[in-house]
């Protein structure tokens, strides 16, 4: 192995449950308002189990899609000039986006500690280290955590989009992230903290996959493809507990 493949929310920053709360306001708007307009009964998004299922790692329309369809809804998409909250795929996800990045520009961006020691550890090691995440604001949240030093290459979200990648669960972002570092995929490790991540990390024949578990859900993470799980990446510079 002479790579690294970092997934960001989640596995470096803090900002998967900022993610999360931003999407459980978003979607609970959403069905608030459907279930008015129907007369079927309000069932609000469960922040673990539909988070973890339908929208976590994933582009973030993908995820609105993902979701809506897990209730049986389905929303046109709209168009990007949709405003917040506006009921097409568009729309929503742009309400997510809006209220994350207030999140984000109030608290700020909090990194995991055991993370920033491992890049440093692999980085004296000399493995090449890149980042590869569904997020289009990627390089925001990568400068907020001041992990710049420690990277050498970013796939994110507007990557996706330039490109025409698709995202998490597909391997596309991260075959970009070897092919950017000159690896071969069976040379780099993955590292997510979503299955919707290990999955990708599995089907794009990667040397190794590491499942990230932040939630509880280590089963779930080995399920869908993770080699071995870890609650910190900083269990890895354990001799004992190493991978
Ligand atoms: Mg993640």
């Amino acid at each position: 192995m002479t790579a690294c493949l970092f997934d960001l929310d989640g596995v470096l920053t803090q900002t998967a449950r900022v993610h999360n709360a931003a999407w459980t306001e978003t979607f609970d708007d959403f069905l608030r308002r459907h279930a008015a307009a129907t007369g079927e009964p309000y069932r609000p998004f469960d922040p673990d189990a539909d988070y973890r299922r339908y929208v976590d790692g994933r582009p973030r329309l993908d995820g609105v899609r993902t979701f809506l369809a897990s209730r049986g809804i389905s929303l046109p998409d709209g168009t990007p000039d949709d405003p917040p909250g506006t009921d097409t795929v568009q729309g929503l996800g742009s309400q997510k986006n809006t209220l994350l990045l207030e999140r984000i520009r109030t608290t700020g961006v909090d990194v995991y500690p055991g993370s920033v020691a491992y890049l440093k550890a692999v980085a004296a090691a000399g493995l090449r280290r890149a980042i590869v995440t569904a997020s289009a604001n990627g390089r925001e949240v990568v400068a907020a955590a001041k992990l710049e030093p420690l990277l050498e290459a970013r796939v994110d979200g507007l990557t996706a989009r330039a490109e025409g990648l698709r995202g998490k669960p597909h391997p596309d972002t991260f075959l970009a992230g070897a092919k950017m570092l000159g690896v071969e995929p069976k040379q780099a490790v993955v590292f997510e903290d979503a299955l919707a991540g290990v999955e990708a990390g599995r089907a794009g024949g990667f040397g190794y996959v590491v499942g990230v578990d932040r939630v509880g859900q280590a089963d779930d993470l080995r399920a869908h493809g993770a080699d071995v799980v870890v609650g910190d990446l900083a269990d890895l510079l354990d001799d004992g507990r190493s991978a």
